[in-house]
C-alpha cells in the first residue's frame, strides 16, 4: 500500500519537473498599457498563449514572436465544453514541456473562474503561476475619475455578479442598504430585475449610477444617470455598473475632451 502511494507520488513529482510553467495571467480590462510588468513579461516567455475574449488583442504584442496563439473564447469556436477543454490544452502543452500563457480579462479571479482552472490544474500535478490582474470593477470606474471607496460618499464596494451560474440572484434588497458602493459585472441582461430589487430595498430612484461599456478601449461608451432612469438599452459589450453615490464624482467633461483630442 504504501509503496503503491509513495509509486503515484513519485510520479506526480517526475510530471512536475517535466512539465512547463503555466501562468494565469490577468490582462487587465482593455487597454494593453494597464497590463502588470508581470504580465509582460511571462507573456513573452510562453510558448503557447491561450487567450479569452475579453483580452484586447493589443495585448499579444507582448507574445514571443513565434509563439502558438489560441483563441479559447465563446467566439473561438469551442463552444460545447469550453472549460474542460481549455484545460485539456493547458494540460497536454504543459506536459510536453510548454511554457503556457493563459490570459485573463481583468483579473483571473474576480468572476473569471481562474480558481477553478487553478484548482484542476493543480490537482493534475501542474504547477500554476498566478498574476493577478487590474479588475474592470476598479479600472473602468476610474476611467471616468470614480473613486469606488471614496470616504465622502461610500463606506465599502461591493462587487458583485448580475448573472450566476444556477441563475440565483444576489440579494438586492440587502445590497440597497448595505452603505457601500455596488459594482456589478455582467448585469445589463438583468438589469431591470437588478433596478427592481434595489428599489424595494429601500434605495432611492436618484441614486447616481452609471453604465460603462468597453472600459479603457477607444470604443468606451457610458451613460452617467440615476437608479430610476438606469437602462441598458443601446449596451450590449461587456459593461460594468456602477451603483452609488461615488458616481456623482463622474468626470464625463474630461472624458469628451480626451476623445475629442483623440
Ligand atoms: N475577470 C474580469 C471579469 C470577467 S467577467 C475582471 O476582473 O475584470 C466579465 C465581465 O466583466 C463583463 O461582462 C463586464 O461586466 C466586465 N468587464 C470586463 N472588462 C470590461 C471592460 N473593459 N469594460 C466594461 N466591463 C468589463
Amino acid at each position: 500500500m504504501h509503496w503503491l502511494f509513495g509509486t503515484a507520488l513519485a510520479n506526480r513529482q517526475v510530471m512536475k519537473m517535466h512539465s512547463g510553467t503555466v501562468y494565469l495571467i490577468g490582462a487587465g480590462p482593455g487597454d494593453p498599457e494597464l497590463m502588470t510588468l508581470k504580465a509582460v513579461r511571462a507573456l513573452g516567455q510562453a510558448d503557447v498563449v491561450l487567450v479569452d475574449d475579453l483580452v484586447d488583442r493589443g495585448c499579444l504584442a507582448h507574445a514571443r514572436p513565434g509563439a502558438r496563439i489560441i483563441e479559447v473564447g465563446k467566439r473561438g469556436g469551442c463552444r460545447s465544453t469550453p472549460q474542460v477543454f481549455i484545460e485539456k490544452l493547458i494540460l497536454s502543452n504543459s506536459r510536453r514541456g510548454k511554457t503556457v500563457a493563459r490570459l485573463k480579462g481583468g483579473d483571473p479571479f474576480v468572476f473569471g473562474r481562474g480558481g477553478e482552472e487553478l484548482r484542476r490544474l493543480e490537482a493534475a500535478g501542474i504547477v500554476v503561476e498566478v498574476i493577478p490582474g487590474l479588475t474592470a470593477g476598479i479600472a473602468v470606474p476610474a476611467t471616468l475619475g470614480i473613486p469606488v471607496t471614496d470616504r465622502a460618499a461610500a463606506r465599502g464596494v461591493t462587487f458583485v455578479t448580475g448573472h450566476s451560474r444556477d441563475g440565483a440572484e444576489p440579494n438586492w434588497r440587502f445590497l440597497a442598504r448595505s452603505g457601500s458602493t455596488l459594482v456589478i459585472y455582467m448585469g445589463l441582461a438583468n438589469l431591470e430585475s437588478i433596478v427592481a430589487g434595489l428599489k424595494s430595498g429601500g434605495m432611492g430612484p436618484h441614486t447616481p449610477a452609471c453604465i460603462i461599456e468597453n472600459g479603457t478601449r477607444p470604443s468606451q461608451r457610458q451613460q452617467v444617470t440615476t437608479l430610476g432612469r438606469l437602462s441598458g438599452a443601446g449596451f450590449s459589450g461587456p459593461a460594468i455598473i456602477v451603483i452609488g453615490e461615488v458616481v456623482r464624482f463622474a468626470k464625463l467633461g474630461t472624458l469628451q475632451a480626451k476623445e475629442r483630442a483623440a
